[in-house]
């Protein structure tokens, strides 16, 4: 109920939930209350969740922030969520969020943009969450929820989280199962939490991850107790510091703060390296022909026919063109058009081909240094704080918006686990975040050096 009033009241100002489940957040509670009181229940036993609207949750909204999935209501629940519910967490609704999770300002959604929490000092003006989880980092930040599930393509956990405040996380590719959850690009989405510390965002985890013989992707690798990961020294331990990740005209703040969380590494008794990732500035313009590649197939079920949206023509072929062009935004549009550019005959192997190529040799960079002894790497999550509602005008200049993900796309691109963590405030009293990448399936070693810049 705390919750519920906590969304009346403060929901209206952000737009972060565009669906609240009331009456089956409540019917949960009572639900855990009971198990409880027999002395049963699991680790999340009565704790409200928001839920990003990319999740399946059966017979609820769920139309990834599109027009195109109007009315939908899926028969079937995603793995992470049903994995959610089984431990004894409550729904407390959906999240607004990027359309198609295509984004990093939450800007692109159909129903209209999310208000960043925050406001920089002396100044009224309404800043964007990050995207495309805005409206979880939002919710989280805003204590709307107790915590939230996301998503996360390019870094559109860890962007937001650093935009808020909060602590985001992205698992290795696998620890999640993709079941359920509407796809983006199939080999860079995965799961995770966003959380209001990291202690939080370890304990949702253990309850998101595990395999699943509906995802033939998900890994079968035990899920560790990530929350005994917390208070583990990072004593010995190798942090690599990358030379790639700094960047012409990046904020002196973002590089002070980078400075901060290497001292604070330092101090706990991490030995710090300098390292090379020399593909790294390759990795943003991979991602922008990887991504719309696999989204353009992936969006291609959008057609009038199956679910949602259903624009008339005089024939199937007009109706699935009006309801495409009616469906989408504009954004989704120009991935899948430069989705089914690169993906033609004629330019498949110049573009495509060669974008796969270049992720391997990203991978390879990680494995290389991995290998060396580096046993985590520390890089800013962002280059800038959040930025205001209208300021980076996709239609205008979509790299712009683009280049949010520079220190994020990478581990995507690798497979790899990365955690945004608060680690302090710009000078207009903005949050900022640090960023860790692990080793595959490392994500302990993520919580641990988390927990001491936290
Ligand atoms: N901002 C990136 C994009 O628009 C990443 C989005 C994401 O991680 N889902 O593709």
């Amino acid at each position: 109920d705390a919750y519920l009033g906590a969304i009346e009241a403060g929901n209206g100002a952000l737009n972060a939930y565009i669906a609240v489940t009331a009456d089956q957040a409540r019917a949960m509670a009572r639900a855990s209350d009971e198990r409880l009181g027999k002395g049963e229940g699991g680790a999340l036993e009565g704790i409200p969740l928001g839920i990003k609207d990319l999740f399946a949750t059966r017979g609820v909204h769920t139309q990834a922030g599109s027009h195109i999935l109007d009315g939908f209501e899926p028969p079937y629940e995603s793995t992470v969520t049903s994995n959610l519910w089984a431990d004894g967490a409550v729904m407390l609704g959906k999240l607004n969020m990027d359309e198609f999770a295509m984004g990093s300002s939450n800007e692109t959604s159909y129903y209209g943009p999310v208000t960043n929490p925050w406001r920089a000092k002396g100044d009224n003006k309404a800043l964007v969450p990050g995207g495309s989880s805005g409206g979880s980092a939002a919710a989280v930040a805003a204590w709307l929820c107790a915590g939230a599930t996301a998503t996360d393509t390019g870094g559109s956990i860890r962007q937001p989280a650093a935009f808020t405040g909060t602590v985001g996380i992205k698992p290795t590719y696998g620890r999640c199962s993709r079941w359920g959850i509407v796809a983006f690009a199939s080999s860079l989405d995965q799961a995770g939490p966003i959380a209001r510390d990291v202690r939080d965002a370890a304990i949702l985890l253990k309850s998101m991850a595990s395999i699943d013989d509906k995802d033939t992707t998900s890994a079968d690798v035990p899920v560790p107790d990530y929350e005994a990961a917390i208070g583990r020294s990072v004593k010995g331990m190798t942090i690599g510091v990358p030379a790639e990740y700094r960047m012409d005209g990046m904020p002196g703040e973002i590089d002070t703060l980078w400075q901060q969380g290497i001292e604070w590494l330092k101090e706990a008794g991490a030995e710090i390296r300098p390292i090379s990732l020399p593909h790294t500035r390759y990795a943003l313009p991979a991602y922008y022909i990887v991504a719309p590649a696999e989204a353009s197939s992936n969006l291609a079920r959008y057609d009038g026919v199956k679910y949602g949206l259903r624009v008339p023509g005089k024939d199937i072929v007009e109706m699935y063109e009006a309801t495409r062009a009616a469906g989408f935004g504009a954004e989704v549009k120009r991935r899948v058009m430069i989705g089914t550019y690169v993906l033609s005959a004629g330019y498949y192997d110049a573009y495509y081909l060669r974008a796969q190529k270049v992720r391997t040799l990203i991978k390879r960079d990680f494995e290389t240094v991995f290998a060396d002894g580096v046993d985590a790497i520390l890089t800013p999550a962002t280059p800038s704080a959040a930025f205001g509602i209208g300021d980076q005008d996709m239609a205008a200049d979509p790299v712009k918006m683009y280049l949010n993900d520079i220190f994020t796309v990478t581990v995507n691109m690798a497979g790899l686990p990365g955690i945004a963590v608060p680690a302090g405030l710009d000078a207009n009293g903005l949050p900022l975040g640090l960023q860790l990448i692990g080793k595959p399936f490392d994500e302990e070693t993520l919580f641990a050096t988390a927990n001491v810049i936290e």
